[in-house]
């Protein structure tokens, strides 16, 4: 399989030397990135900015910005058979970046923030007989928001995690996820590593294309 991952946080710049960002480390994206290579596909590891050491085997192409990985993934599409979007994209972005860093002055700062692109709603028009995987990391509501997003983004399958759960979501190594696919199944997983939650998207993804050749799966994706 030919195999895009993002991975990471996005940095949307204030000016030259501040930016907004997020929690995310980049660990899930690398590990989905890692898994993948070991069953011996050809992966595109879109990462924003972490400090991670690259996969080895995977072409990593880094970017900063939610437009600049929606460029990349945009720019990876065709090649791909199968999309993968760990990265935690920021919501919003800075309307006007300063070209020269803002000068500390008295009283506050008010910035006005415009939405950046969703990524995966920029994918679906093109999406054709791809499997595409999200993520929806939450505070609360979880398998409704989550289920929300399968239907909103069409996605094949989303990855769900509480965030606030321990061992969970931003920063560490293990993750605790629900899968649930197009057809409403609903796999919930205990805590494990996230090199293993990354295997078992992989397989879900290899099990789900086997099946869509076989022409027995019902799924909200179209056949390869
Ligand atoms: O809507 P929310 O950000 O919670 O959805 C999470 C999923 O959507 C993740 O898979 C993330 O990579 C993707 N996403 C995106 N473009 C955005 C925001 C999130 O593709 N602008």
């Amino acid at each position: 399989m030919k195999m895009v991952v993002t991975a990471g946080p996005t940095r949307e710049p204030i000016d030259p030397v501040r930016f907004i960002s997020n929690r995310s480390s980049g660990k899930m994206g690398y590990a989905v990135a890692r898994a993948a290579l070991r069953h011996g596909h050809d992966v595109v590891l879109i990462s924003g900015p972490v400090c991670i050491a690259p996969p080895e085997g995977a072409k990593v192409v880094r970017v900063e910005t939610a437009i600049q990985m929606m460029n990349a993934v945009m720019e990876h599409l065709q090649w791909c058979d199968a999309l993968v979007m760990a990265a935690a994209v920021a919501d919003w972005r800075p309307a006007q970046a300063a070209s020269s860093k803002i000068k500390k002055r008295a009283g506050d700062l008010v910035l006005k923030l415009e939405r950046n692109p969703d990524i995966l709603a920029a994918v679906r028009g093109g999406k054709g007989g791809r499997t595409v995987v999200g993520f929806a990391a939450e505070t609360h509501n979880l398998l409704l928001e989550a289920k929300r997003k399968l239907e909103l983004k069409g996605l094949d399958l989303v990855v769900a995690n509480n965030v606030l759960e321990s061992g969970s979501g931003f920063d560490v190594d293990t993750n605790k996820v629900t899968l649930i696919d197009a057809c409403g199944e609903i796999v919930d997983l205990p805590l494990m590593t996230k090199d293993d939650v990354a295997e078992r998207i992989v397989e879900w993804i290899e099990r789900r294309r086997r099946i869509s050749r076989g022409g027995k799966f019902a799924g909200s994706g179209t056949s390869p």
